[in-house]
């Protein structure tokens, strides 16, 4: 059973830096703006719409998020 321990213990170490990683990384992504591909609309995305999809803002400039004026989840491009 001690393994069970050890184990709970790597992932709670090795878990908090990066959650705070995926924090960071969602906050710099939510300062970037994003442009809908349905209605066009520019907007701020909001850090936690952007913590599981700050990757790919960073790899390839774009983020499966929803636009607030249309409601559509989309493919948004970051406007450089
Ligand atoms: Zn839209």
């Amino acid at each position: 059973m001690v393994i069970v321990y050890v184990l709970l213990a790597i992932v709670v170490i090795f878990g908090l830096p990066f959650i705070r990683f995926a924090v960071r990384g969602s906050l710099l992504a939510s300062n970037n703006r994003f442009a809908c591909p349905n209605c066009g609309h520019n907007f701020y995305g909001k850090w936690y719409q952007l913590m599981f999809a700050s990757g790919a803002v960073n790899a390839f400039n774009f983020a499966n998020i929803r636009c607030p004026k249309c409601k559509i989840k989309d493919s948004c491009g970051v406007i450089t």
